[in-house]
């Protein structure tokens, strides 16, 4: 699987450079170390040994349905797959907005938009927000977080706890990389940055353990590289192609820590903050609706032991449920007010070692996502989604008569919308998001922060229209130079 990597000259010269680097470095290491296989019971004792290290790598923009670690068609994803196949892949996962900023901050600190505040365009986590980093900084952890999505940025408040946080340093232009038709909108270089980035923290590390946050953008900007396959011109075919990019990088990331004889200390997560959207609902990119293209994304957890078969958890389950998860896996304290629960106990479902807890099953998920959120000058139009047992809805606020609900088990692309026809689950889910709305932040107020001339310009990369104003319009896609974008209306998806 990894030597699908070495068929391009210039990867090649790339990777072998990081590789030379991390085998160097790692003399004094133990070498080519696996990790060893085990069954569940070894996986969960774990937490009475040593601190073992944590990889958490976070794909932006990644759907999960175009991989083939979740039984997509083209072979997207081996590295993911190989991960899935030692690990816990979790089937059907949901975010909390298709926004990145706001389903972060969900994600991070394990409570819904709804708790943390961060809704709109300005508004960041607060000092008083508790973040995993600083629990494992607090447990003697070093910690580090390396990026490329602005909105993740330490003006946001996601710093808090990395002793290093930061965007990499830019390498020099690669002839092997491709973007989706000469963008205007281009971040500048590649998620190899990541990559780097990680090898040289691990190599810093002497040691100690670790949390590693790695936030990879190629996908999000629809760049790959000649290493990967081109599955067509479409812009859905490059987006797979970027993912196979991406997943690449992912076995990098793995193939160093195999290397500095890492792999039987650490868990690896892959995670991802929101889908994207083609047209299923009559519109490309995210953070406009919430509908399943958008909402659904990975969830896999590889321990340092190895499972053999790995496990599918196929409950839904949440991105808040992340942090919890991995805290009490690791046996570390739990993140104060979280919604998100444990998912521990359907690991443990999942190798029938006990049945199924029915409040993790039965419980609503939500997500949330202010569709004027980048309009400094506009009311909130608030919309929230509700997922219970098969069903979903999805409210507006502004218009509260025209709700929409779908049965995911019949439906999974939500196409008919099936309001009216099931008054009894409209009411019952009509009654969640009702109690959903009365919760107010966790915190004794939302933050907010100015959005310099340096972060405007960092947003703008990643191709969100800022004007002077401050005025976001929507994740955009790359466009042909020349190709006028022309923003839609919130309302027309
Ligand atoms: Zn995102």
């Amino acid at each position: 699987m990894f030597s699908r990597l070495f068929n391009s000259p210039w990867f090649f010269f790339g990777v072998a450079a990081l590789l030379i680097c991390v085998a160097v470095a790692s003399q004094f290491q133990r070498a080519d170390v696996e990790a060893p296989p085990g069954d569940v019971e070894d996986v969960l004792s774990l937490k009475e040994h040593k601190p073992y290290n944590v990889v958490f790598i976070l794909i932006d923009t990644l759907r999960a349905d175009r991989l083939s670690a979740y039984g997509y068609d083209r072979e997207t994803s081996p590295n993911l797959e190989a991960l899935a196949q030692r690990g816990v892949r979790f089937a059907q996962v949901e975010s909390q907005s298709s926004w990145t900023k706001a389903s972060m901050a969900s994600l991070w600190t394990g409570l819904y938009p709804q708790r943390t505040g961060v809704i709109r365009f300005p508004h960041a986590l607060p000092e008083d927000a508790v973040m995993p980093a600083e629990i494992f900084q607090e447990a003697g952890y070093r910690t580090g977080g390396v990026w490329r999505n602005g909105w993740v940025a330490n003006n946001f408040g996601f710093s808090q706890g990395f002793d290093l946080y930061l965007r990499p340093t830019q390498s020099k232009s690669r002839a092997d990389m491709r973007r989706f038709a000469p963008s205007s909108f281009s971040l500048s270089g590649t998620d190899l940055d990541v990559t780097i980035s990680a090898s040289e923290f691990v190599m810093g590390t002497s040691g100690e353990p670790f949390l590693l946050y790695l936030h990879y953008m190629d996908v999000h900007q629809y760049v790959y590289s000649d290493v990967s396959p081109v599955y067509g011109t479409d812009i859905s075919d490059i987006y797979d192609s970027s993912i196979h990019w991406t997943d690449q990088n992912v076995g990098l990331v793995v193939e160093m820590l195999r290397v500095r004889g890492l792999l039987d200390d650490t868990w690896i997560i892959v995670a991802s903050d929101h889908g994207e959207a083609f047209f299923e609902h009559g519109g490309e990119g995210h953070a406009r609706n919430l509908y399943s293209e958008v909402q659904q994304v990975p969830l896999i957890i590889a321990p340092p032991v190895s499972l053999s078969p790995g496990l599918v958890v196929e409950e839904r389950v949440a991105n808040v449920d992340i942090w919890p998860t991995v805290l009490d896996l690791l046996g570390l304290p739990p993140l104060p007010d979280a919604q998100g629960q444990s998912l521990v106990p359907l690991i443990e479902a999942a190798a029938g070692l006990r049945e199924v807890p029915e409040e993790l099953v039965e419980r609503p998920l939500f997500a949330q996502l202010d569709r004027t959120w980048g309009r400094a000058t506009s009311d909130p139009d608030p919309m929230v989604s509700v997922m219970k047992k098969d069903f979903k809805m999805l409210h507006r606020f502004s218009e509260p008569d025209r709700n929409e609900l779908y049965d995911r088990s019949v439906d999974p692309s939500e196409q008919t919308n099936l309001a009216g026809s099931e008054p009894k689950v409209q009411a019952e889910l009509a009654d969640e998001i009702k109690q959903f709305a009365k919760q107010g932040v966790v915190w004794d107020e939302s933050f907010e922060v100015e959005i310099d001339e340096l972060n405007a310009a960092q947003l703008r990369a990643l191709g969100y229209v800022l004007p002077a104003a401050h005025q976001a319009v929507e994740g955009a896609k790359p466009v042909a130079p020349g190709v006028a974008r022309k923003p839609k209306a919130w309302g027309e998806n």
